[in-house]
C-alpha cells in the first residue's frame, strides 16, 4: 500500500493508532525478555494528590503515572493506553511464536510462517535489497511514458500497490446501499501535504533532513552519491507538486469535498496523457462507466507532472516509493536507515522498536482476522461480551434522552436526530464471520513477497467488492487492536475485544469506573454520527442533510466554539492544535463524557447500592462515584509524549493529545467542577463552555 490517504470511508476512530510504522524491519531476533504488567482499571497511585484538580485535572488524575513511567527508549509515546496495547501484543506473540514453532491447524501455519519470515533477521540480512530487483527492473527498463498506465497495473496487480493513480471501491456517499469506484489522492512520503508546503524554519528543516535520506537510501542501492542526490531532488520536485495538488486534511473531512463523480471520459479528459481505459480494462473494470474523483484537483496534477517531468524524474520517484515500501523489512542497513529518518528524527524515538513487535503488528497487519480467531477464544469471555452489550444500551438510551432534552434544537430535527440513534448498529468484540485468506500464498522465505501478497489480497478483496450489496457484518479492525470506530457510511459503532478490557472494561470493578473509561468510549462512538462531519449523513448512512435550517446554524455555531476552543490549545512550543482537523474527535469525546454522565447517574439511581460495590459511607478509596468517574476518564489518557511525536500528531491526527482530551471535555462539563467542588472561573470550570451534544 503506497498510498498517503484512505478512500474517504469516514471511520471514526477513537484514538490515535500505533506510532510506529507497521511493517517489520531489522534488529533483536529474539522475544521480550518478561512478560509487560497487566493494566488495572482506576489507579490509585497514578494520582498526583498535590495537584488542584480544579486548576489542572490531567495532573491530578495522571501526575504520578507520568513521573513513575518515562517513555521507554524504543517508543515515542507511552500511556496507560499503551500499556494496554503492549499487553494484547504480547499474547498475540505467544500465540504467533507457538504457531511458527509447531502449528495445530492450517490457519496457524500461514501466520506461523507469516510471523517466522519477518522475524527472520539473517535471512533479510542475505537478501539485502533482492527481494525489490524485479521491480525495480522493470521500473529501469521502461522506455517511454506511455508505458507507465501498463507498469502500474503490474505494480498494484503484482507488487505493492500503484503509483500516482491508483483506485478502489467504496460506499457511494449519496447512495450507501451501493459500492463504488473512487480513484484518490496519495503519493506522498511525508507524514501530510504541509511538510511540503509550510515555510516555517522547523518545516524546512524536515525537508532538509528527508532529502539527505532520500539521498542515502539510493546510494545503499550503489547509486554515486551524485546520482543519487538528483535522484532524491526529482523525488522532491515531484511530491512537493502532489502537495500541492492535494487537498487538506481540514477540506477531506468535509464529505462534500471529496465526491465527484464523473465518466470515464470526463476522467481521460482531465488527465489525457494517462492511460485509464488500459489501466482500467487490466483491473477487470473495463465495464465500469462512472466513479467518484475523491481530489480532481490530484488528477490534473498528475497529469501536469506526466507532461512536464522526464520519464527518468517519474522512474527515480517510483523506484524511490518501491525502495521506501520495501525499507522495513530489507537488510538492516535500509532499515535502519529508514529509522532514522521516520522514527528517530520526525517522531523523536531513540532506540528501534523490538523486531518481535514490529513481526507482530506486521502479522497481525496481514492476517488479523485469522491470528484474532485463536486470540478471542483466551483473552476475550463471552460474559464480557454480554456485559459491554449491556453498557452500549445505556448509552444508547442516554443519549436519546440527551437529544431529547437539548436546548438548541427543534422539534423537527430532533425526531430526525432520534431516528438516526435508532438505526445506529453495534458490533462487540469480533466478527460472526472471519474473513477467509485462503487466497493469500505465505512463504516461510519470503517476507518482502509475503507483505506484497497480503498487500494484493486486500486490493482483489476490496476490488471484489464493487456493485455488489454492502457487507455491513466485516469489520475495519482486528480483534486485539486497542481502539474503537465509528462507520460513518454503515451507521454502526465498533469495539474490538483489544479495548474491552482493564483500564476500559473491568468487571470487577464498580460501574463509575467502566462508565469513566468504556462508557465514554462508547458514547463518544456514539457521538461521531452527530459530529460535524457524521451529522452530514443521515440514518441510511446517506449525504444528505436533514436539520432545519435554523438548526443548522445553530449547530454550527455550536461545533465553532469547539473548534477555536481546542485551537488555543499547545502541545508543544509554538505548536497548537488545529481545532477544524480535530473538531469530531473533540466534540465525540464532549459528548460521550455527558452521555456516559447520565448513563451512570441513572444506574446508581436505579440499582442504588449495588450500583456501589466497595463504597462505604458513599465513597470508595476516598473518592465518590462521580469522582471516580472522572478519575476513571482522566486515566484512560495518562501517558508521556516525545515533543517530535506531539508535534506530529497535531499537523497530521484528527485527535487531540491525551492532555487535551481530558482537559477539554472536563473543562466543557460543568457536572466535573460539582463532582470535585470547584468554583466558576478556575480553569477546570471556566465561565464559558462550548456544548454540542
Ligand atoms: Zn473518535
Amino acid at each position: 500500500m503506497r498510498w498517503l490517504y484512505a478512500l474517504p470511508l469516514i471511520l471514526m476512530l477513537c484514538v490515535p493508532g500505533r506510532a510506529q510504522s507497521p511493517a517489520a524491519p531489522a534488529g533483536d531476533a529474539s522475544g521480550p525478555s518478561t512478560a509487560p504488567k497487566q493494566p488495572i482499571s482506576f489507579d490509585l497511585s497514578a494520582i498526583d494528590k498535590t495537584a488542584d484538580p480544579c486548576t489542572d485535572f490531567y495532573q491530578y488524575a495522571c501526575g504520578n503515572w507520568m513521573r513513575d513511567n518515562p517513555i521507554p527508549a524504543d517508543k515515542v509515546r507511552w500511556g496507560l493506553f499503551d500499556e494496554l496495547a503492549q499487553r494484547n501484543r504480547y499474547l498475540l506473540y505467544l500465540d504467533l511464536k507457538d504457531a511458527a514453532a509447531s502449528p495445530k491447524t492450517a490457519l496457524q501455519t500461514k501466520y506461523g510462517n507469516y510471523f517466522a519470515a519477518c522475524m527472520n533477521l539473517e535471512l533479510a540480512n542475505r537478501l539485502g535489497a533482492k527481494p525489490i530487483e524485479p521491480e525495480l527492473a522493470q521500473i529501469a527498463a521502461l522506455t517511454g511514458k506511455t508505458q507507465l498506465a501498463a507498469f502500474n497495473l503490474e505494480a498494484d496487480r503484482d507488487y505493492y500497490g500503484a503509483f500516482l493513480f491508483d483506485v478502489g471501491v467504496a460506499q457511494d456517499q449519496k447512495d450507501a446501499s451501493k459500492q463504488i469506484l473512487a480513484t484518490r489522492q496519495g503519493g506522498l512520503t511525508l507524514p501530510d501535504r504541509d511538510y511540503y508546503l509550510n515555510d516555517d524554519d522547523r518545516s524546512k528543516k524536515i525537508r532538509e533532513q528527508y532529502l539527505a535520506h532520500v539521498t542515502k537510501m539510493f546510494e545503499l542501492m550503489h547509486d554515486s552519491p551524485e546520482a543519487a542526490a538528483r535522484e532524491a531532488s526529482d523525488v522532491m520536485r515531484i511530491e512537493t507538486a502532489l502537495a500541492r495538488g492535494s487537498q487538506s486534511r481540514v477540506e477531506m473531512r468535509d464529505p462534500a469535498n471529496t465526491y465527484h463523480i464523473m465518466t470515464i471520459a470526463q476522467l481521460e479528459a482531465s488527465s489525457p496523457d494517462y492511460d485509464w481505459k488500459q489501466f482500467l480494462d487490466g483491473e477487470g473494470l473495463a465495464k465500469v462507466e462512472t466513479l467518484n474523483v475523491v481530489s480532481p484537483g490530484y488528477v490534473k496534477t498528475v497529469n501536469a507532472i506526466l507532461q512536464t517531468e522526464s520519464l527518468d524524474a517519474v522512474k527515480h520517484y517510483m523506484r524511490w516509493h518501491v525502495l521506501h515500501a520495501a525499507a522495513p523489512l530489507l537488510s538492516g542497513a535500509f532499515a535502519t536507515e529508514n529509522f532514522n529518518f521516520f522514527q528517530a528524527t520526525l517522531n523523536g524515538q531513540q532506540e528501534q522498536t523490538p523486531r518481535w513487535e514490529r513481526c507482530t503488528n506486521a502479522t497481525d497487519n496481514a492476517l488479523g482476522e485469522a491470528v484474532g480467531q485463536d486470540w478471542v477464544k483466551q483473552n476475550f469471555p463471552p460474559t464480557a461480551k454480554a456485559n459491554v452489550n449491556k453498557l452500549v444500551t445505556a448509552l444508547d438510551t442516554a443519549l436519546a434522552e440527551d437529544i431529547k432534552a437539548l436546548p438548541w434544537m427543534s422539534d423537527e430535527t430532533k425526531v430526525q436526530a432520534e431516528a438516526k440513534l435508532a438505526a445506529m448498529e453495534r458490533k462487540i468484540g469480533y466478527p460472526d464471520h472471519w474473513r477467509d485468506y485462503s487466497a493469500l500464498v505465505v512463504k516461510r522465505d519470503d517476507p518482502v513477497g509475503n507483505a506484497e501478497r497480503a498487500d494484493q489480497f486486500e486490493t482483489h478483496r476490496n476490488l471484489a467488492k464493487l456493485g455488489k450489496p454492502v457487507d455491513k457484518s466485516e469489520w475495519g479492525m482486528t480483534p486485539p487492536t486497542v481502539n474503537a470506530y465509528y462507520a460513518g457510511a454503515q451507521v454502526n459503532i465498533n469495539f474490538p475485544a483489544g479495548i474491552l478490557q482493564p483500564p476500559f472494561y473491568d468487571d470487577k470493578i464498580d460501574p463509575a469506573v467502566d462508565f469513566g473509561a468504556i462508557g465514554v468510549v462508547i458514547g463518544h462512538e456514539m457521538t461521531h454520527g452527530f459530529d460535524d462531519q457524521g451529522a452530514k449523513f443521515d440514518l441510511h448512512g446517506n449525504v444528505h442533510n436533514w436539520f432545519t435550517e435554523d438548526d443548522l446554524a445553530k449547530f454550527n455555531e455550536r461545533t465553532k466554539c469547539i473548534a477555536d476552543e481546542y485551537s488555543g490549545f499547545q502541545v508543544a512550543p509554538g505548536q497548537n492544535l488545529n481545532g477544524r482537523l480535530t473538531l469530531g474527535e473533540n466534540t465525540a469525546d464532549n459528548g460521550g463524557l455527558r452521555i456516559a454522565f447520565r448513563a451512570l447517574e441513572e444506574t446508581l439511581a436505579r440499582e442504588g447500592a449495588a450500583a456501589e460495590p466497595g463504597y462505604s459511607d458513599g465513597k470508595r478509596d476516598g473518592y465518590t462515584p462521580e469522582q471516580r468517574y472522572f478519575i476513571a476518564y482522566g486515566q484512560v489518557w495518562c501517558g508521556n509524549q516525545r515533543e517530535e511525536a506531539a508535534r506530529v500528531q497535531a499537523r497530521t491526527n484528527p485527535h487531540s493529545t491525551g492532555e487535551w482530551r481530558v482537559k477539554g471535555a472536563v473543562q466543557n462539563f460543568p457536572e466535573f467542577g460539582k463532582a470535585f467542588a470547584c468554583h466558576v472561573g478556575q480553569p477546570m470550570m471556566p465561565v464559558n463552555t462550548c456544548q454540542v451534544w
